[in-house]
């Protein structure tokens, strides 16, 4: 399993630093962010350690692919499935990406407005 030792995400997975989790495999973690922007804000990240989309190579498409199915789960689990919800995967400076360990964040429980800002 990759893993970086300075990586929030990798300790989360590990449970060495505490988190809320609502989903756990051998494959994925899913628990809630910390400063949640909606009613349900879920982060559903892959337990081995990949940076950001820029660094995803063919051999990932089976964790990645499987992150949707999690993501699935998770909306059902939280009750935002019916109603529906937002993935969102941050990549790099421009999208606002500040931790380092691929996720995907389950954004649900309110009307979301348009995809993006107009600024
Ligand atoms: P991003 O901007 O896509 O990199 O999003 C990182 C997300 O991680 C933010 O929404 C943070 O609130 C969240 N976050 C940072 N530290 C933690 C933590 N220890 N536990 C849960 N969520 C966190
Ligand atoms: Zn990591």
């Amino acid at each position: 399993m990759r893993r970086d030792p300075e990586c929030i995400f990798c300790k989360i997975v590990a449970g060495e630093l505490p988190s809320k989790k609502v989903y756990q495999d051998d494959k994925v973690t899913a628990f809630h962010d910390i400063h949640p922007i909606a009613p349900v804000h879920i982060l559903i990240v892959p337990n081995q350690h990949i940076a950001s989309v820029n660094q995803v190579e063919p051999e990932d498409a089976d964790v990645l692919g499987h992150m949707f199915w999690v993501a699935r789960q998770v909306a059902e689990q939280m009750g935002v499935a019916e109603r529906g919800y937002r993935l969102i995967v941050n990549t790099g400076e421009h999208a606002g990406q500040v931790i380092f360990h691929i996720h995907m964040h389950l954004l649900g429980g309110r009307p979301l407005g348009r995809m993006l800002c107009q600024s």
